[in-house]
């Protein structure tokens, strides 16, 4: 026996049902159309929601920013790596979501193993929501507070489990995602802070999903649902809508003092490149200066979606550019998705431990850099490999 059987014992048992993923290789930039395991293909994978990525309004930023101030950060932000960049970023991203202030992290996921465990200690309570993202439940596990789902999108659970625990911590923290990436609906937050204001609980949402697709030109879901200077704390990420990569923290300027003082994968891991910083700025100046590319991801949303329904697909609960294709148990989610890239159409099949057993699909992620003409090639293809595996008539 190898020290390492235990793991291929594990990988054979994922390859058996049909839950091993095997990585597919990019050979081109971002855009609706990509160069896939060397071949080219529709792209319904991304979260480049904007067309962003290979922008190039940012890719000149980017550029003029490695000229004048390197590839590399140096240090950590607190020693010698805050540059004029981060700084800047951080102001017009505070002014883009209309808050006190806002601070830069790494990722998305490091904003919230950041964040969670600065705001919770041991005798705190975390109430969240059951499908909260894995960089949520991770930053809630760091923090060492109790954590307590409620049901997913359910207000009244979440009331329930609050009076359950009232006055029985310290402090308490509603956490939940704005938009949900699985399943791409919406959590009610304008009812998530009803109850966090009667309760006088602190309330945090994760916009990762949101930022550049809801709200006024793309603001994001506290802007959606009109809650400005409601919501505690805002998570976000530049990896997404922004096209770049790089996370966020935004809202009452305390909390991201705090944070600059306490975050730990601030304090212990290096920022964002200056041309990260540089092109997230060109994608503020973009989304400032039009709302053009945000009105045309949600046309063609709402053009795909309803062909797929047309087409007698079930594109489950969103009411987002993310469109579930659900088909049930993995295996044919994984053939539904190879039959696709022989189509040329590159979808991804998601499947348990990333959605639950038994709801496998197809996940499409619609962008403003599909044309019409792309869409249509799209549905062409689902029409073909749906009515092949029996999936639609
Ligand atoms: C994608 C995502 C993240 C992680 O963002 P990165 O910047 O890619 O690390 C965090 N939270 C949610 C809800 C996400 O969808």
């Amino acid at each position: 026996m190898s020290k390492t059987d235990w793991i291929t014992q594990e990988i054979e048992t994922l390859k058996s049902q049909g839950l091993y993923n095997r990585i597919r290789t990019i050979g081109s930039p971002q855009g609706a159309w990509l160069i896939v395991d060397g071949k080219k293909a529709l792209n319904f994978c991304s979260n480049n929601y904007l067309g962003l990525a290979n922008h190039p309004k940012l890719v000149a930023a980017a550029k003029k920013a490695v000229d004048e101030m390197g590839v590399g950060p140096g240090a950590v932000r607190t020693i010698a790596g805050t540059t004029t960049l981060h700084l800047e970023l951080e102001k017009r991203l505070a002014a883009f979501k209309g808050v006190e202030a806002a601070i830069t992290f790494q990722s998305g996921f490091q904003a919230n193993t950041a964040t969670i465990p600065v705001l919770v200690g041991k005798e705190d309570v975390i109430f969240s929501d059951r499908l909260n993202h894995a960089s949520i439940i991770d930053g809630c596990r760091l923090s060492g507070g109790k954590i307590i789902p409620y049901e997913h999108c359910d207000v009244a659970s979440l009331e329930a489990v609050i009076k359950e625990n009232q006055g029985q911590f310290r402090r308490a923290i509603i956490i939940t995602d704005g938009v949900f990436s699985m399943d791409g609906d919406v959590a009610p937050l304008d009812k998530i802070y009803e109850v966090a204001k009667k309760y006088d609980i602190r309330l945090m949402v994760d916009d990762a999903h949101g930022e550049g697709v809801l709200g006024k030109g793309g603001r994001g879901i506290v802007d959606h649902f009109h809650l400005h200077g409601k919501v505690d704390v805002e998570i976000g990420t530049m990896s997404k809508a922004f096209g770049v990569v790089g996370g966020v923290v935004a809202g009452n300027a305390t909390i991201i003092e705090w944070l600059r003082l306490r975050g730990r994968p601030f304090l212990f891991s290096s920022a964002v490149t200056p041309p990260d910083a540089a092109a997230c700025l060109a994608a503020i100046d973009l989304l400032e200066s039009s709302t053009e590319l945000v009105d045309r991801l949600w046309d063609n949303a709402k053009y795909f979606k309803t062909e797929m329904k047309k087409l007698g697909f079930d594109t489950g609960v969103s009411t987002t550019p993310i469109t579930p294709v659900m088909l049930g148990e993995a295996p044919l989610a994984q053939q539904f998705s190879r039959d696709m890239f022989e189509a040329g159409v590159f979808a991804m099949a998601l499947g348990y431990p990333t959605v639950p057993q038994g709801k496998a699909r197809i996940r499409v992620m619609i962008s403003a850099a599909h044309a019409k003409d792309d869409l249509d090639k799209g549905l062409e293809a689902f029409a073909k490999v749906g009515k092949k595996l029996g999936v639609i008539k």
